[in-house]
């Protein structure tokens, strides 16, 4: 069936794209393809090198039909060219490390993002003599005079994770490319339905699917989206020869997920306003950010890049600062929590939260061992932050359960 998808609404996109009835059956619900290889004929050659998009199926790391659909449903959303799934987030961040980058080559990533990209590009990836500098990509200056010769990639997180801090897609996008290099997004946070990096001219996106995009809390994912002859080039680079692969069964329960997509985040969205809000004129709370709020430091670039302000917010009780204070109110909330999980992740139907430590986070992680970035980090975000990840449930129950936890803990006026 040949339906152009990426002319449909975001709906329907959601539920049909990749999707057709089973030609055999007439199953509706797309079948779990979990066979790890094919029967083919005799013709069909064994190396990667002569693939192509009309290849038959041989073996699952290859190329399966599940596997296929979860990846067309993510491009016709993303509006990409095209799009690789992973086992991971992490897998997807890993084969576009690999595969774009060489010794010789300099990357400029962002200096608050995910922990486990922060971690590989302090020492895994410059022990392989690609040079790396951590930049705050929300000052357009620093990201401009970062960049060398052989800059290859500018890779930057928006909103980003953990504190929410934004970086102008557009801008930089602009500034890598006039450099000669290429721009990659970890959208992770905003999903589809709130910005599309690749309209606003990034080269390529990741996702963590384990995030919104399954929804559920219940599989593992991850996808690289960008033009389809680049990403044809790294699939056979990268992600069939490093290996990353999802589970067929994976794919079918993040593509069932999707499904509801668009509903959810309109949800999470709603529901993390109302909780931004309610914190915001709480007296135990000190700071909240979300993108939504007018008080966040960047809202204007917010409405302009953002279609959604998505589920993700944070908090700072007053006193939570590096003292202890801050671990002392995780505690006391983690332990009166009702509804709510105190658990790290994010983006599933089930609201979660989790205390963030800056100064062990700055000390581990991110090693931002300049004074100026740990003082760029405590101005935007503060010292310990509560990460809330607004779930599905009715606001006001959640509402409800924040403010008898909050109620456990000692304010401290400040
Ligand atoms: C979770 C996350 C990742 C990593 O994804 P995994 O599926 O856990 O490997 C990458 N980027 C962001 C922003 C994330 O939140």
């Amino acid at each position: 069936m040949n339906i152009d998808f990426h002319k449909l609404g975001e709906r329907t996109k959601a539920v049909h794209a990749g999707e057709f009835p089973d030609p055999v059956t007439g199953a509706s619900a797309p079948n779990i393809v979990m066979s790890t290889t094919f029967v083919t004929g005799v013709d069909s050659g064994f190396s990667v090198e002569g693939m192509d998009d009309d290849t038959a199926w041989i073996y699952t790391r290859w190329g399966n039909p599940t596997i296929a659909a979860l990846e067309k449903k993510l491009a016709a959303l993303e509006e990409a060219g095209a799009a690789i799934a992973f086992a991971s987030g992490m897998g997807a961040v890993t084969a576009l490390l690999f595969g774009l980058l060489k010794a010789g080559d300099h990357a400029v990533i962002s200096d608050v993002a995910y922990a486990a990209l922060a971690e590989i590009t302090n020492e895994m990836i410059p022990a392989l003599g690609i040079e790396i500098s951590k930049v705050n990509t929300t000052d357009l200056n620093a990201v401009e005079a970062a960049l060398k010769p052989n800059t290859r990639l500018v890779y930057i997180e928006t909103p980003c994770n953990p504190i929410l801090r934004l970086t102008d897609i557009a801008a930089v996008a602009d500034i890598a490319h006039r450099a000669g290099a290429s721009l990659a997004v970890d959208s992770t946070f905003a999903t589809p339905l709130a910005t599309k990096p690749l309209k606003l001219g990034a080269d390529f996106v990741v996702h963590s699917l384990t995030k919104y995009f399954g929804g559920h809390g219940d599989a593992l994912g991850g996808a690289l989206l960008g033009s389809a002859a680049e990403l044809a080039r790294l699939r056979k680079t990268t992600s069939i020869r490093l290996g990353g692969t999802i589970s067929p069964f994976n794919a079918w329960l993040i593509m069932r997920g999707i499904a509801t997509l668009p509903l959810r985040m309109k949800t999470h969205a709603e529901n993390a306003a109302e909780i931004a809000a309610f914190l915001e004129s709480h007296p135990k709370v000190k700071r909240v950010i979300y993108p939504g709020l007018p008080s966040h430091p960047q809202h204007e670039l917010a409405e302009r890049q953002m279609q959604n302000y998505s589920g993700m917010l944070t908090f700072q009780t007053r006193g939570g600062g590096g003292n202890g204070d801050g671990i002392a109110a995780a505690r006391k909330i983690a332990e009166r929590l009702k509804i709510i999980h105190y658990a790290v992740s994010l983006g599933h139907h089930r609201s979660l939260i989790f205390y963030l430590d800056s100064g062990e986070l700055l000390r581990t992680s991110f090693k931002l061992d300049a004074p100026e970035q740990r003082e760029s980090w405590r101005e935007f975000a503060g010292d310990g932050i509560f990460r809330f990840s607004a779930g599905l449930e009715d606001a006001a129950d959640l509402i409800e359960d924040l403010d008898q936890a909050l109620a456990g803990i000692k304010c401290y006026s400040k």
